[in-house]
């Protein structure tokens, strides 16, 4: 592995920056920020990253990517994301490389291209309230019906459904077959009659949605892959997902430092602290560690890897570094740590705060901390299972 970019990615990363410059508005950081999902000014944004073939730079040309390497497309994102123009594009992260591995011709040029134009979007669909971490639990039905299948059934804590296009939705298409063998996976268009969405609010102030699908069409020509073999489908899906980028994580951290280093509370320069100078050390070393973890997976990729335990260590180190930021930086902040976005008192606009409530949910979503380390027990170490 190389731990240079060539001098052709440092074109690449500077051409990007100058593009970020001009193209992430405040309205973009904001709706980033507010965790609501895409709103106008970030469907704009992508519509402009993907005509130059950023979101999807590793995809084929004919579906409106670059056919660049996965360390070509980190560089992209990682940039986008220390930018704070890049947050949930499972259309992007998740369905398109799934599409792209086991899609038909047809589901390949209907559907890669939209993505990769950043045109549409996809929202996650597996969580149900009685299936979350074991996914095999799914239970919304899917039943045959001429060129159709007819699904009925509730999903739950599916973030992207109220901005999304197309719901990528995993669903029961044998109820008597061994559990994880009964399941198939769908792309959906939100707009088909039968959908209705409930907001679910979090404590960290994101939007995510109970979906109720009562007697909804789905022609059979959009599932995805083999009929049954959904829930395999539905892992690779996840393992793309959990693959992180280090820009947002840098970015807290750079403030913190800034912060530390330059500012005065209760009289004193934060940075002068034996404590704050000792956790500051501790994170910077933690980021680049991060850092080398999602390289790593990037590079594997780029020989032909779909990395499994990998991703579930980025996954599990990024979700819980996030909240190790946060809590130093909320300790380091004091008592004006606790304020909120809107006061004039809150240090750094109340970033911080936000930051500490909304990293518990990441430690959570895409499999949770300790779903990922039974991953990286069994899958990369070898262990037995728990017992
Ligand atoms: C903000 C937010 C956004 C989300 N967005 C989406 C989305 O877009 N699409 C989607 O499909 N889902 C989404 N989810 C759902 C998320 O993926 C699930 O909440 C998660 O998989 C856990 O499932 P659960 O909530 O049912 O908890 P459970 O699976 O019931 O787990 C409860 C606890 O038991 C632990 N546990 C469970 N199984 C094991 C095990 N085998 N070994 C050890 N411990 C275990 C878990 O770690 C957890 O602590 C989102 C969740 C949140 C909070």
């Amino acid at each position: 592995m190389d731990f240079q970019f060539t001098e052709e990615q440092k074109r690449l990363r500077d051409e990007v920056r100058s593009f970020l410059k001009k193209e992430v508005t405040p309205g973009v950081v904001k709706e980033t920020e507010s965790r609501l999902g895409l709103g106008p000014h970030s469907w704009e944004f992508m519509r402009k990253a993907g005509a130059r073939g950023w979101l999807c730079p590793t995809w084929p040309k004919q579906y409106g990517g670059l056919e660049a390497s996965n360390i070509d497309r980190l560089i992209i994102w990682d940039e986008m994301a220390y930018c704070e123009a890049m947050e949930v594009w499972a259309g992007v992260r998740m369905a398109g490389p799934t599409i792209l591995l086991f899609g038909t011709e047809e589901q390949k040029s209907e559907y890669l291209s939209p993505i990769a134009r950043g045109e549409v979007d996809y929202a996650a669909g597996f969580t149900e309230p009685d299936a979350g971490s074991d996914v095999a639990a799914i239970r919304l039905r899917a039943v045959e019906d001429g060129d159709d299948y007819v699904l009925n059934g509730q999903k739950l804590f599916n973030t992207g459904c109220h901005f999304a296009q197309y719901h990528w939705l995993g669903a029961r298409t044998d109820p008597d077959a061994p559990r994880h063998r009964g399941l198939s996976l769908f792309i959906v268009d939100m707009k088909s009659p039968g959908i209705t969405l409930r907001p679910v609010w979090t404590f960290g102030g994101w939007r995510t949605n109970e979906v109720f699908y009562d007697n909804v069409r789905v022609p059979k020509k959009n599932m995805v892959g083999e009929k049954n073999r959904g829930f395999y489908y539905i892992a690779i899906s996840l393992d793309f997902d959990r693959a992180a980028t280090t820009g947002r994580m840098q970015r807290n951290f750079e403030q913190l430092v800034e912060y530390a280093r330059e500012r005065q509370q209760d009289g004193r320069t934060p940075g002068k602290d034996p404590l704050v100078r000792s956790r500051l050390t501790e994170l910077a070393i933690e980021v680049e560690i991060l850092r080398c973890l999602i390289y790593r997976h990037a590079w594997l990729r780029d020989r032909g890897v779909v990395p499994n335990y990998e991703a579930s260590m980025i996954k599990v180190f990024s979700s819980e570094l996030g909240q190790r930021l946060s809590r130093c930086g909320t300790e380091m902040l004091g008592l004006y740590g606790q304020l909120q976005e809107g006061s004039k008192w809150a240090p750094l606009n109340g970033r911080i705060e936000h930051e500490c409530r909304s990293s518990t949910h990441v430690s959570i979503f895409g499999g949770t901390s300790e779903v990922m380390r039974n991953v990286i027990a069994t899958r990369g170490l070898g262990l037995p299972a728990a017992g």
